[in-house]
């Protein structure tokens, strides 16, 4: 469990038996005594607010659009895998043609 994407599984009160689903401290699933229970809810949860987050974008360094998979994710596929160059994305059209291929 991580406190990264901000969905976790914790009990709904100090010393009670029952846990949820929480987002940001707020309890978003019905409670429950079986935390196994809860875990498909937990992943459906994360699932949309992926999908949420999901939006057509504008590439901050070309201006193009392009399918953002979040507001952390500004650059098109292109100059993505160009910040990274440690790790191009070598299914891209650009990245082959880079490479001669
Ligand atoms: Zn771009």
């Amino acid at each position: 469990m991580t406190a990264r994407d901000e969905f976790s599984i914790d009990f709904i009160a100090e010393g009670s038996a029952m846990v949820a689903v929480f987002h940001k401290g707020r309890q978003v699933s019905p409670a429950s005594r079986n935390p196994e229970k809860l875990r498909p809810i937990l992943a459906e949860k994360r699932r949309i607010a992926a999908r949420a987050g999901r939006a057509w974008r504008c590439c901050l360094s070309c201006g193009e659009r392009f399918l953002s998979e979040g507001v952390h994710q500004r650059l098109c596929a292109k100059h993505r895998s160009a910040a990274s160059a440690e790790m191009p994305d070598q299914e891209s059209p650009s990245y082959r043609s880079m490479m001669g291929k």
